[in-house]
């Protein structure tokens, strides 16, 4: 009773208590499975800081920073930003927002070195990942989804067929095995891509909540 007493008081000083019922899910799955798409409502459902590496990537081109110039010329070719560059920048984006019920990582961890950073980072904030959810479309629709996204979304690399297949093929050999990483700490769930907007949210809901 005693020891529960003084952990209580604890946790009123460091946040511990709060920190370790944070909610931290990645969203995961190739480029134009819906992440962003289906992001946008799971942050408002289940109340979380929603990151997207590539938009805040987007946002730095869009602003010209030193940060936005070097990335661009990797991603105009559908190549991955350095790690150490993305790294950085995520790391930055969680430490500028620490008051918040967990975050939602879209696009971020795509290479094992990015997941064992992330792993590091969440460590020493008495965080852990809490799941991993991957959308499951296949690779045609994929290309037919991304170039119709690329009539209206001004994206570079959503307009040129090369540079999408070029994607893709990066998904496959530097991202996927990120799905086998959390698997092996039983973290990694699967949902079918396909079907309506609210179809799919449901599925994500029931994976999510399976999970808290
Ligand atoms: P997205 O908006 O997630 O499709 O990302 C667009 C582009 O941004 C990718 O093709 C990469 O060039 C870059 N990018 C976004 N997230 C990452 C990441 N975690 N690691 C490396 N490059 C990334």
């Amino acid at each position: 009773m005693i020891i529960r007493l003084i952990n209580y008081i604890k946790s009123i000083f460091t946040g511990s208590d709060k920190k370790d019922s944070m909610t931290n899910l990645i969203l995961f799955g190739p480029p134009g499975s819906g992440k962003g798409t289906q992001a946008k409502n799971l942050m408002e459902k289940y109340n979380l800081l929603h990151i997207s590496t590539g938009d805040l990537f987007r946002y730095e081109i869009g602003n010209n920073t030193p940060l936005g110039i070097k990335a661009k010329e990797y991603m105009n070719q559908g190549k991955l930003v350095p790690d150490e560059i993305t790294i950085g920048m995520l790391e930055n984006k969680i430490n500028a927002n620490p008051d918040v019920a967990g975050y939602l990582l879209d696009g971020f961890p795509r290479t094992i070195p990015q997941c064992e950073a992330l792993d590091v980072f969440m460590k020493s904030k008495d965080q852990t990942i809490t799941g991993l959810i991957a959308l499951n479309v296949e690779d045609e629709e994929l290309v037919k989804r991304l170039l119709k996204r690329g009539e209206t979304s001004g994206r570079p690399d959503d307009s040129n067929e090369e540079v999408i297949r070029k994607r893709i093929a990066v998904y496959e050999e530097e991202t996927s095995p990120v799905f086998g990483y959390y698997k092996e700490q039983n973290k990694s769930h699967t949902v079918d891509g396909v079907g309506s907007l609210e179809e799919i949210f449901t599925r994500l809901s029931t994976a999510i909540d399976s999970l808290l």
